[in-house]
């Protein structure tokens, strides 16, 4: 679960951070229009929305990735 936190204060709602995301993890709150994390568990930490949030308020927690097995 690497997706660590969204400020809210930082956030504008512009939407960017939904479509980057590949495992669509993370939504727009229609009443809001603040992002959040949907499906916290899916995250596979590739830090596509920390990249795109032009804000810097998504931050993915590089301590909080799933260790990856090594195929032999
Ligand atoms: S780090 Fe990647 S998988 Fe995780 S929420 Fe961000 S875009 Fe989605
Ligand atoms: S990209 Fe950043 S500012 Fe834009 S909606 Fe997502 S968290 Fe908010």
């Amino acid at each position: 679960m690497p997706i660590e936190k969204i400020d809210l204060d930082l956030c504008d709602g512009c939407g960017l951070c939904d479509p980057a995301c590949p495992e669509d993890v993370i939504r727009i709150d229609e009443e809001t229009h603040k992002a959040y994390v949907l499906y916290r568990a899916d995250c596979v930490a590739c830090y596509n929305c920390e990249i795109a949030c032009p804000q810097i308020a998504i931050y993915v927690s590089p301590l909080m990735g799933t260790p990856v097995t090594p195929a032999w």
